[in-house]
């Protein structure tokens, strides 16, 4: 199966001149845009013992993906600021350390805004509730801080459900008139009950209801990759739960903030909030890999 719009192009190398010759550096992605994830690929002139990847201010998780080959997924954050973010990388090569970089242009992206109607309590919150979202807000930001050291996932990721997508990622939401933070996921359109199945192998770290996302459930797939679910009817994992591609989550819902029965699926990398359509289309079954 193929998707519209979702080619992956093999970016040039426009900085091959601030290439060392021992590290020989390629880029995939849909494009370089805020929200798009890009799959880094290391070769080296030797076996490397270690190599370390810095982009957007933050250590990055590279992993091995061959002999003198590793891999580092680069995610683009919705808000990432439109300029030249160099990727710096290092790699220990017979005992020396060898340094090298990537330039990461990113072009700008405009993304629409939708104006939808909820329930008022999820706009303005009443009182009572404070406690809860900022307690909830502090728990989600301490798992995007603590992933798991060990890749957990193996080989492509599937789509959590066979339905389509509304294009909504990065859309600027405007709720019962008042604007509020960008929509940082993809919403399939599945109808109410359809089952809910893991894109790949990982732990589960959360599974409960949240204020704003209803049932939600996170799977942490190692080396700071977490997939997020929510608005589910019903969850079927528990937390610390291990989990294979294709096993059932639970079932889409119209839990939390939401006008309608849908799935959102959001994709956190190294913490940055990316397009998990970005991901299917570069780690995905029909990928060109
Ligand atoms: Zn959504």
């Amino acid at each position: 199966m193929r998707w519209a719009g979702t080619a992956v192009v093999i970016l040039a190398l426009a900085n091959a001149t601030q290439t060392a010759p021992s590290i020989h550096v390629e880029a995939r992605a849909r494009s370089v845009q805020p929200g798009e994830l890009v799959v880094l690929t290391m070769t080296t002139s030797g076996e490397a013992s270690a190599v370390r990847v810095r982009a957007f201010d933050r250590d990055l998780s590279p992993y091995r993906s061959g002999a003198r080959e590793w891999q580092a997924l680069v995610g683009i954050d919705l808000d990432a600021s439109i300029s030249t973010h160099r990727v710096s990388i290092e790699a220990d090569i017979d005992g020396r350390t060898e340094r090298t970089g990537y330039d990461l242009a990113v072009q700008p992206k405009r993304f629409p805004t939708r104006s939808l109607q909820v329930d008022e309590a999820f706009v303005n919150p009443p009182a009572a509730v404070t406690d809860r979202i900022a307690r909830e807000a502090r728990a989600l930001a301490a798992l995007w801080a603590a992933p798991s050291p060990e890749r957990l996932w193996t080989g492509p990721f599937i789509r959590p459900v066979p339905q389509s997508t509304n294009s909504a990622f990065g859309t600027r939401s405007v709720f019962n008139g008042q604007p509020r933070s960008p929509h940082s996921g993809a919403d399939f359109l599945s109808p109410a009950g359809t089952p809910v199945k893991a894109p790949n192998s990982g732990r589960i770290v959360l599974a409960r209801d949240l204020y704003y996302t209803g049932n939600s459930v996170v799977i942490d797939h190692g080396l700071g990759l977490f997939s997020f679910f929510a608005h589910l009817s019903t969850i079927d994992v528990h937390e610390g739960d291990q989990v294979r591609t294709g096993d059932v989550l639970g079932l889409v819902g119209a839990t939390g903030r939401v006008t309608g029965p849908h799935l959102h699926w959001t994709l956190r990398a190294s913490g940055a909030r990316v397009d998990p359509l970005s991901l299917l289309a570069l780690l995905g079954e029909s990928a060109e890999r």
